[in-house]
């Protein structure tokens, strides 16, 4: 339920509906573009990037949460630990529950090899599970891998790396197929075909989707398939702290913390798969976020002290549409698609002031521009925002579409008593996804020998800027690329288990006076009540 002041300014947005509705917006040409996204885009802000002084990307600018994650020592004393006595050994150890995870754990079972996969939280608790507009790849008549491929490139301004890029195109049919003969139900068409609907920055329509919860939909088919399989280990609210070495650098395992025994669980493994997601609760820049609690960017500090290369960490996606009202909803996502269908932003005197259909990084940097410039609404916790005029689609399409096509939206909305159908949403850009992350060959190996990534935590993919609906399908083939790779590893004789590469970092933090309080991996992220 709105407050007072809120039903007062809403009442501008009802007076301007009509009018806004024959209003045309421009595309920006690319000079407008730069120009916004170089004055508004969190992304351009100098003061939120430092260089990183430590590690194989010393130089390398990033924001500051990630260098303080990078710059820091451990947040565990591992002198208990028997290295000589690992407590399970396995081929392939999987680190992470989600989509990208379980893909892995999959795949490398298939293929033969022995797999354990250990989680932060319960299985499946992700950002996958949050996924809502749905999944690109090239299966419609009218599209082909190719065209997918210059979309991905001119989203990501020509940053993501081709073969990589090349990768995730070409699997995208065979993984739509792997899906759906799992039982994965994507929407069909009055004929039966797949039905496909066009992402902003797309040529084709592309994106399949299951209602607005196709991330929920998925992991319900992945966890079944994953818990027919007894031969798979699963430890869940047993988060990795540390990755471990032999003499030649090669990854050949890791250091679990039992969150219920409060113990450490030494797992010793020929090949590893970081999967452990992105970094949206760092609240990078002060921002809100739309990611789940155990987002906190682990993977990129496992990794990078054990010597793999960084890519791309200097670039992240502020999704236009996160609400800001009420308090206890900051930062949850309302999906693109609402845009896409014509729902309008409004400034608090009830203007358009962006065609909504530019790229997320330009949209976002529109709203900004109008809080910051004090055209933004305010709401009684001193929060600012513009509106999402989704009354406008109800018009358009007919009274119960809203309901129908957003069903898990409408109900969300409707247990705090806001009617979508009736009244706009406040909402500002909201920190959704790391377009950066672990660089990855083809076949998602990292520079470090026998780890792998996979996911939201892998760089190289999306450039600086992802196209909406590339992730859902840059996990599940990176996932089995991975999978499948580290699973031909199994002969390997992994070594002696060390923290050889953990001791060299911190004698460089040292070295360079580096004296730092923070103790990463973060695992959770902490809150101040009241904050
Ligand atoms: C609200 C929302 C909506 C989205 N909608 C879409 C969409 O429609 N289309 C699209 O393409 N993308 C979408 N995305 C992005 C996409 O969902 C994610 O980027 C993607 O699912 C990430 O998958 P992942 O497997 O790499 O990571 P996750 O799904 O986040 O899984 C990571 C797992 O690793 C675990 N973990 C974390 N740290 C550790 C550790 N130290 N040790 C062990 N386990 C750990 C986590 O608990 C979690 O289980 C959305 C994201 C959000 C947040």
């Amino acid at each position: 339920m709105y407050s007072e002041n809120l039903l007062e300014n809403m009442e501008l947005v009802e007076k301007t509906r009509e009018s806004r509705e024959k209003q045309q917006l421009p595309i920006l040409n690319e000079k407008k573009k730069e120009k916004l996204l170089s004055s508004f885009h969190p992304d351009y802000r100098l003061s939120g990037f430092r260089a990183l002084r430590v590690g194989v990307n010393r130089g390398d600018r990033t924001v500051h949460e990630i260098a303080d994650l990078l710059e820091a020592f451990s947040s565990f004393d591992y002198r208990e630990i028997n290295f000589e006595k690992p407590d399970l050994e396995t081929d392939v150890l999987v680190l992470g529950g989600g989509g990208a995870g379980i893909t892995a754990a999959l795949f490398a079972h298939s293929a033969g090899a022995k797999v354990i996969l250990a989680t932060k939280l319960r299985l499946g608790n992700s950002n996958t599970i949050m996924a809502l507009g749905g999944m690109q790849a090239s299966v419609s008549e009218n599209d082909s891998p190719i065209r997918h491929f210059a979309d991905t490139m001119v989203a990501g301004k020509f940053q993501g790396r081709r073969e990589l890029v090349k990768a995730m195109v070409d699997d995208g049919p065979s993984i739509v197929k792997w899906l759906l003969d799992l039982g994965v139900n994507f929407d069909r068409d009055e004929k039966g075909n797949l039905l496909t609907k066009k992402a902003g920055g797309s040529i084709a329509p592309r994106i399949l989707s299951i209602g607005d919860y196709t991330g929920l939909n998925i992991i319900k088919i992945l966890k079944d398939e994953i818990r027919n399989r007894p031969e798979i280990e699963i430890l869940e609210f047993a988060p990795a702290v540390e990755l471990t070495t032999n003499e030649f650098g090669e990854c050949n395992g890791a250091i679990l913390f039992d969150l219920e025994r409060k113990r450490f669980v030494l797992v010793k493994a020929k090949s590893v798969i970081l999967a452990t997601g992105g970094s949206g609760r760092l609240h990078i820049q002060g921002f809100q976020t739309s990611n789940n609690f155990g987002a906190t960017g682990d993977a990129i500090v496992l990794a990078y002290r054990a010597g793999a290369k960084l890519e791309g960490l200097d670039s992240f996606q502020y999704h236009p549409t996160g609400i800001v009202y009420p308090d206890h909803m900051v930062g949850v996502l309302v999906t693109e698609a609402i845009r896409s269908l014509g729902a309008h932003l409004v400034n608090s005197k009830g203007e358009r002031f962006i065609n909504e259909l530019e790229t997320r990084d330009v949209v976002a940097a529109a709203m900004i521009k109008e809080c910051e410039e004090g055209k933004g609404i305010k709401t009684p916790s001193g929060r600012v925002g513009v509106w999402l005029d989704t009354p406008v689609i109800e018009e358009r399409y007919g009274k119960g579409f809203l309901k129908k096509k957003f069903p898990a939206l409408f109900r969300m909305f409707m247990r705090v008593k806001i009617n979508i159908e009736k009244q706009p949403l406040l909402v500002y850009p909201t920190l959704h996804y790391q377009n950066g992350g672990i660089l990855i060959d083809e076949k998602g190996e990292t520079t470090v020998k026998n780890l792998f990534v996979a996911g939201e935590a892998a760089g190289g993919i999306h450039g600086k800027n992802r196209l909406m609906g590339n992730s859902l399908l840059d996990i599940f083939v990176f996932g089995r690329r991975a999978g499948l790779a580290a699973a031909r590893r199994k002969y390997n004789e992994p070594g002696k288990q060390t923290l050889s590469h953990l001791e060299r970092y911190y004698q460089e933090l040292k070295s360079l006076r580096i004296t730092t309080v923070a103790k990463t991996p973060r695992i959770f992220q902490e809150y101040i009540v009241g904050d």
